[in-house]
């Protein structure tokens, strides 16, 4: 079933001209301009992010591409080629709403009127959003804007469409305007978007990827005072494939499960005395639980503290050079993430003990949990029957069938035309 996948999706240079075309058809004028913002896969540390901790993400080859140009009198049109033009059955289109939608399904606001909560806008809060949190911050965005967008990072998935989104709006309109904001900026303005407008209470690392991270690397980031490193991550040069299993299921139990460990994080940072769980050593780890008495506390606060070590464990392993060593990493990764923080799910440790079983080096889940995507690190020659036993075990399990496609770490945002 994988073989029907595409090993990759067409590059964002190639879709640039057919977006831009587009553009021109929805708003009669070319646009001034055109970007690309990826999705992205987190190699290790989860959960991690809103404990000012350590995470490895890495760009997809999947991204948003956006057509845009400025406008002078205030209105806001936002158009997407993914969701459902006239109907709304397109699981990503929201079409119940206040904001104006046109027969050709373009959404028409204005700047002065963006205000949270966005939820009325549908997937136009993700740029919307951006819009306003610029002009929160006192940039002169107030002429207003048109975008017209397709992308290929599949929604829902735990790829971060959310922050693709957010992050070529943020980009276009940051060099449209000659605001010289930076990518940190960009990156917090975009979660601003995502957390206060959009209402979504996302740590910083998906806008931080796709913002920061660059080809041929993986992200190390430091959620504390946000500065990056670059890690060289080739997998293909060592015979080796990162695979990302799309388990397709997303389980409802995910957004309270989320404010749960949050809190429980929080409440294990006050009990020992620290602002964050980014300060508890892993070297003093044993003695810190010691000193928690609520078992689910201590539990998370395990994850948390140990998965921060994996993190320094394989950027220290992939700088060395020894991929192969990360495999092992990964999977002690999702023990914890299942057993300790237990985000996981049936189908995230079907991927990963299937994956495991038919001689990956190592997979975990990725991303927040209750669904969306594994990461499997396999060798090349290991990678189709990796992903066959995978397809397998999920039909004989009964559920849907999983997408299954390599990881290649690509280039962060960046604009095209
Ligand atoms: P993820 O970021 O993991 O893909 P989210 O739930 O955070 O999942 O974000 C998905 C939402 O982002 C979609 O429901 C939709 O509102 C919006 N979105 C993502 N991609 C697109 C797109 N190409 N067109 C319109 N909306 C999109
Ligand atoms: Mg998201």
């Amino acid at each position: 079933a994988s073989a029907a996948e595409p090993a990759e999706p067409p590059a964002a240079e190639e879709r640039a001209e057919a977006v831009a075309a587009r553009f021109r058809e929805l708003y009669g004028a070319a646009p001034e301009g055109v970007w690309a913002a990826p999705g992205r896969v987190n190699l290790i540390g989860e959960h991690t992010d809103y404990n000012e901790g350590f995470v490895l993400p890495l760009a997809l080859p999947h991204t948003v591409v956006a057509a845009v140009s400025r406008r002078t009198d205030g209105r806001l049109r936002l158009h997407s080629a993914d969701t459902a033009d006239t109907d709304g059955t397109d699981d990503t289109a929201d079409t119940a709403g206040t904001a104006g939608t046109d027969g050709d399904g373009v959404r028409e606001t204005t700047v002065a009127e963006l205000a949270p909560p966005g939820g009325g806008l549908g997937w136009a809060a993700y740029p919307a959003g951006v819009v306003w949190a610029l002009r929160e911050a006192g940039h002169p965005v107030a002429g207003g804007a048109d975008i017209h967008l397709a992308s290929t990072v599949p929604t829902g998935a735990g790829l971060s469409s959310s922050a693709a989104l957010e992050v070529v709006t943020a980009l276009a309109l940051d060099e449209l305007h000659g605001l010289d904001l930076g990518r940190k900026r960009l990156a917090l303005l975009a979660q601003r978007a995502e957390n206060d407008f959009v209402g979504v209470p996302c740590g910083v690392m998906d806008q931080m990827a796709s913002a920061r991270a660059t080809e041929g690397h993986a992200l190390h980031l430091d959620t504390r005072d946000l500065g990056v490193r670059q890690i060289p991550f080739d997998a293909a040069a060592h015979g080796l494939r990162l695979l990302i299993v799309d388990t397709r299921v997303r389980h409802a139990l995910g957004d309270g499960a989320y404010a749960d460990r949050r809190a429980a994080c929080e409440r294990g940072a006050r009990e020992l005395g620290v602002r964050t769980l980014r300060e508890v050593a892993y070297e003093g780890l044993a003695e810190a639980l010691d000193r928690l008495a609520d078992a689910t506390v201590r539990s998370c606060v395990r994850h948390v503290v140990s998965d921060n070590e994996r993190v320094r464990r394989v950027a220290a392993l992939l700088t060395a050079g020894d991929i192969r060593a990360v495999g092992p990493v990964l999977t002690e990764g999702h023990a914890s993430l299942r057993d300790d923080l237990r985000v996981s799910c049936p189908e995230l440790d079907l991927a990963v003990t299937a994956a495991t079983g038919a001689g990956a080096l190592g997979a975990r889940m990725t991303g927040g949990g209750f669904g969306g995507s594994a990461v499997v690190l396999v060798a090349e020659a290991d990678a189709d029957r990796v992903a066959a036993a995978v397809t397998e075990a999920f039909a004989s399990a009964g559920h849907t069938a999983p997408r299954i496609f390599p990881a290649v770490p690509s280039p962060g945002a960046r604009r095209l035309v």
